[in-house]
């Protein structure tokens, strides 16, 4: 098969990068690059590398497979028949790389959703893992709360913005289940956010200013945060755990 590197130059070269895209962020080594990889050839990789730049995928869904827009064609509906192509696009999770994934966000190329992978086994209270995880999490969902301020047109007009948030490596014993990843993130975040706002404080700045409230994730007054609020910023949140690779 073709190594991925052309492919993504073939992608980028033939203009196709406006198909439906998904982006697939989160921290490095929680099984993006797998998960693409199962994605494009239907098998995962024994072995990954450590991506330095975003690389796509072109991906079908299986014939047969009805988006939720489709619902009310016809089951002969020759459009069913089609293979369902998107593009997945991973980014890579290491810290300095992040720009690439926030790039993809405030540049998106007819981004239709997003699946923030997470290691399940690596979020126990304490884990340096969690910490990690739920401060990369908390600045992209601050992106995507913020992007109605943004002067770029394609990002202002993102309307409901769906996110999964896969819960990866639940064939692990140490793995977290799908409802504990939800509540730790959510908690872990709580202290991301406060902790955020307490700089600013410290800095001189009060919450008192509106640019300062602009950096709060969700809703404002409350002390714990939740997924749900991000659905006034329409970012739909779905927390679903499974395993890639293992098991
Ligand atoms: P990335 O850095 O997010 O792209 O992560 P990789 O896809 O490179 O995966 C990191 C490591 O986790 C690799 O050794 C994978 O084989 C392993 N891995 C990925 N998914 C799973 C899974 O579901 N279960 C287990 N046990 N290992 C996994």
């Amino acid at each position: 098969s073709i190594p991925l590197f052309l492919h993504s130059f073939v992608f980028r070269a033939s203009g196709l990068t406006t198909l439906p895209s998904i982006l697939l962020i989160g921290p490095s080594g929680s099984g993006k690059t797998s998960l693409l990889t199962l994605f494009e050839r239907g098998t995962s990789a024994a072995q990954t590398h450590t991506s330095q730049a975003p690389i796509s995928a072109e991906c079908h869904l299986p014939v047969g497979t009805l988006a939720s827009s489709d619902r009310y064609r016809s089951v002969n509906d020759p459009t069913n028949l089609r293979h369902k192509k998107f593009l997945l696009v991973d980014t890579p999770g290491h810290g300095k790389l992040r720009h690439h994934a926030l790039a993809s966000i405030t540049n998106p190329q007819n981004l239709k959703g997003i699946i923030f992978v997470v290691d399940a086994a690596t979020l126990s209270a304490g884990d340096e893992g969690l910490r990690h995880t739920a401060d990369y999490l908390h600045d992209i969902l601050l992106v995507l709360q913020k992007r109605t301020e943004s002067k770029n047109k394609a990002v202002k007009a993102l309307k409901e913005i769906p996110i999964l948030i896969a819960a990866n490596k639940g064939d692990l014993f140490t793995a977290l289940p799908a409802s504990l990843v939800k509540s730790s993130l959510e908690m872990e975040i709580s202290k991301v956010r406060s902790s955020r706002s307490k700089g600013l404080l410290d800095s001189g700045i009060g919450m008192e200013d509106e640019g300062d409230r602009d950096e709060w994730l969700g809703e404002v007054g409350s002390t714990e945060f939740r997924f749900k609020q991000m659905e006034e910023f329409d970012v739909v949140v779905e927390v679903s755990g499974g395993n890639v690779a293992g098991g």
